[in-house]
């Protein structure tokens, strides 16, 4: 029996979803992460939960919420002579302007290589010093700080061809941009394991006092997005919101003090672009004044292009939590894993391609 079968158990799975029924007296709760996501249909919770439980997905899948106009620039990176760049394998195939793509690119000769780890993208920096190799930055809080920790040891090393483009997204800000949606109406969130294992829990506090929300750092196991759930119907019914952790296994309430330090030196907070939603206000992170000759924007002497969102494509409203993956007309239809129209098919953390493989609404 290995660690993950006891939150799997299907008993004690029945018996929190018997205390969900008994104790909901309904709850529009949001997850804002892809595992969580993925999680929740591959378990098949999905389908399981009480009726009056509705489960919105937000933006929480990195690549997906990589905005139009950020795809662009990597693009045109790609595109310029003596330039590696360095990607993650899950943005080869997401879609940019006139349907061009990582893969595309590489197809037509743009030396792109892609990359397990931020360091391995050093490496190729080291080895080819006569080019300069530009790594693309996406992620949230957790992917950030091994990205700063990287661009340290560059600077230790030396290796002035390596550059980043730090599209990078800070979860909190774009909670509260959902919440001031009227439209919403979100009652309680189940928070993201990965990025609070590096924030914590005291950057969530505006929500039980700003918005009188509860909220639950979840796990990612069918007993703990049941226990997550249950704890926000407790805090709900008994009118006592809190910020309340559940991933105790994982996450510390005070977060990685480590981590959050090493991204604090090489990063500072700025506005950011998030597809489907736009600017949010301190929602991203740019170079500290001490790091900034490892910013690849600037380096190359790029900006981000106004660039119109892909035709057709729905992805903007399904990160809100706005419409279901299969309320988009091209759902199953022109847009699936093999040929997908937008990121939300494209990465396995997507809602699309989670909705895709393991729903039959
Ligand atoms: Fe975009 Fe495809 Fe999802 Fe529609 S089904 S929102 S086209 S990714």
């Amino acid at each position: 029996m290995s660690l993950f079968d006891s939150f799997r158990d299907p008993e004690l799975c029945k018996g929190l979803l018997h205390h969900l029924k008994q104790e909901c007296d309904g709850l529009k709760f949001m997850e804002v992460c892809g595992t969580h996501t993925v999680s929740i249909f591959q378990s098949g919770l999905h389908s399981l939960l009480p009726e009056n439980i509705t489960h919105l997905t937000g933006p929480g899948c990195p690549v997906c919420v990589t905005h139009d106009a950020e795809v662009d620039a990597y693009l045109r990176v790609a595109a310029k002579d003596n330039v590696i760049l360095a990607t993650f394998g899950d943005l080869m195939r997401v879609p940019g302007p006139g349907g061009l793509n990582l893969k595309t690119a590489q197809a037509e000769g743009a030396r792109i290589k892609v990359v397990y780890s931020p360091f391995d993208a050093l490496q190729l920096a080291q080895d080819n010093p006569g080019d300069t190799v530009v790594f693309i930055g996406v992620g949230f809080e957790t992917t950030a700080p091994t990205i700063a920790a990287t661009v340290k040891t560059a600077r230790q090393r030396g290796l002035d061809n390596f550059k980043v483009l730090s599209f990078h997204k800070l979860v909190p800000p774009a909670l509260r941009v959902l919440l001031d949606d009227p439209d919403m109406n979100i009652e309680a969130f189940i928070l993201p394991g990965h990025v609070s294992a590096v924030i914590g829990l005291p950057p969530y506090d505006f929500l039980p006092l700003e918005y009188n929300l509860p909220a639950v750092v979840g796990g990612f196991e069918p007993s703990d997005i049941l226990q997550s759930l249950l704890m926000l119907v407790r805090m709900k019914n008994e009118g006592k919101p809190d910020v309340v952790n559940q991933y105790t296994r994982v996450v510390a309430d005070e977060g990685n003090p480590t981590a959050m330090a090493i991204m604090d030196e090489v990063f500072a907070p700025a506005d950011a672009m998030w597809r489907g939603i736009g600017k949010i206000p301190g929602s991203g992170l740019v170079f500290s004044e001490a790091y900034r000759d490892f910013d690849a924007l600037q380096a190359l002497g790029l900006e981000l292009n106004d660039v119109q969102p892909i035709k057709g494509c729905m992805c903007g409203e399904v990160l809100k939590g706005k419409l279901r993956p299969n309320q988009c007309p091209l759902f199953r239809k022109a847009c699936t894993p093999a040929k997908p129209v937008g990121p939300c098919m494209v990465s396995t953390e997507g809602s699309c391609a989670a909705y895709y493989k393991y729903s039959t609404d």
